[in-house]
């Protein structure tokens, strides 16, 4: 599939996928936020689990009786599950899907819910990794995010995980109004001096319809500026890459080989396969791609059909291009237009507009989103999709 150094030692199987949980339930519902969730501090795991084997067993999808690559159970917040719930659900994807012999298998986690009897059910299970909603770890930050945890509990809780051997994913929000270089600073260093082994740093963006939104309409409330936005990830790529973190995705900084598989794959254009509530899901077929949205909310626990479309194969490979460009590496060219069935003179005129505004660079056979434009990858998007 690829020759990307960001892939392991062993051989990645030609045929490798990745599969996606999505549990969509969280304990209050942060103001920025337009995932797909239900609030319920005390969720029906047991509902969520027999609904989800239904999806699987109805799908008529040879992919999920297959061994997946990796696996990412994310929402929503799988962790607000209670322990006993969190342990079923997780034994259920390890019995039906190898997960333990997966190359990595990850667990979206928030801070307030690393206890020791859900930490027990994440070892019991196998699971290799958890993602941290640490989102901040400055008091003011976590109040405007709407988080549950304070600083010292989001400290724990990455302490907490690794001393069990758990890999740790720090999520960090920036850009939020009012914070200053030196707070983000402060904030990074705590982060790093945890031994977080990843690091994703997203800009605070405020989706249309939340209650952030309607806060700021009313006046209450400031929005995040892009300046504001743009400096703080600008501080965090210093911060970050000075203490020896390699900035490999325009999102995602990892120590060592830490860096985010399932994740990769997405980016490299390896298939995925989602099951529960708005979970996304991505096959090729021949040169296209066949893709399918579960329906959201109440319309999947309805048992609603999903939503199907393919990508013929010139979508196809732009898609493919603007995703293998969010990796800092970028494109070994002769291999991604072998790949993508696309020649030379069709990349060229792909990225014409972006080499012209200086965002994208040729060197050595690959093409690179250009030395500190990465922060312009919308630009990017816009340009050769
Ligand atoms: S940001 Fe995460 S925890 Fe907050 S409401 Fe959205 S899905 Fe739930």
């Amino acid at each position: 599939m690829s020759s990307s150094p960001l892939e392991p030692a062993a051989p990645v199987p030609p045929d490798a996928f990745g599969l996606y949980v999505h549990v969509p339930y969280c304990a209050r519902a942060c103001p920025y936020c337009d995932f797909d969730f239900r609030v319920d501090p005390r969720p029906d795991g047991g509902a969520l689990l027999e609904a989800l084997r239904r999806e699987v067993l109805g799908r008529d999808d040879a992919r999920l009786g297959q061994s997946p690559y990796t696996i990412y159970v994310g929402g929503g917040t799988p962790s607000v599950l209670s322990a006993e719930d969190l342990g079923a659900l997780l034994a259920w994807i390890s019995s039906t899907w190898s997960a333990r012999a997966c190359a990595e298998w990850t667990v979206e986690c928030n801070p307030e819910h690393i206890d020791p009897a859900r930490l027990e059910s994440l070892q019991r299970a196998g699971v290799h990794r958890i993602s941290l909603g640490v989102q901040s770890l400055d008091p003011v930050g976590l109040r405007q995010l709407g988080r549950a945890h304070d600083p010292d509990q989001a400290c724990e809780a990455v302490e907490a995980a690794q001393r069990l051997g758990l890999a740790v994913s720090v999520d960090l929000i920036v850009g939020w109004p009012g914070q200053t270089t030196e707070g983000l600073r402060a904030e990074l260093q705590r982060v790093m001096s945890l031994g977080a082994s990843h690091v994703s740093i997203y800009a605070l963006t405020i989706e249309p319809g939340t209650p952030w939104e309607r806060l700021a309409e009313r006046g209450v409330r400031r929005l995040p500026q892009v300046d504001d936005a743009a400096d703080a990830l600008e501080c965090c790529a210093a911060v970050l890459g000075g203490a020896g973190f390699v900035h490999y995705e325009v999102a995602s900084y990892a120590r060592g080989p830490a860096y985010a598989v399932h994740n990769t794959g997405y980016w490299l254009g390896r298939d995925y396969v989602g099951v529960g509530p708005s979970a996304a899901s991505a096959q090729h077929r021949g040169d296209g791609v066949a893709r399918r949205a579960n329906p959201r909310g109440a319309d999947w626990w309805a048992g609603e059909g999903a939503s199907v479309e393919v990508l013929d194969s010139e979508s196809a490979a732009r898609e493919a291009l603007w995703l293998s460009l969010r990796l800092l590496e970028g494109v070994e060219i002769d291999g991604f237009l072998r790949r993508v069935h696309r020649d030379r003179a069709w990349l060229d005129a792909r990225t014409a507009r972006a080499r012209a505004r200086g965002n994208i660079t040729l060197d050595g056979g690959r093409m690179r989103v250009a030395a500190g434009r990465w922060m312009h990858h919308d630009d990017i998007a816009a340009d050769v999709l």
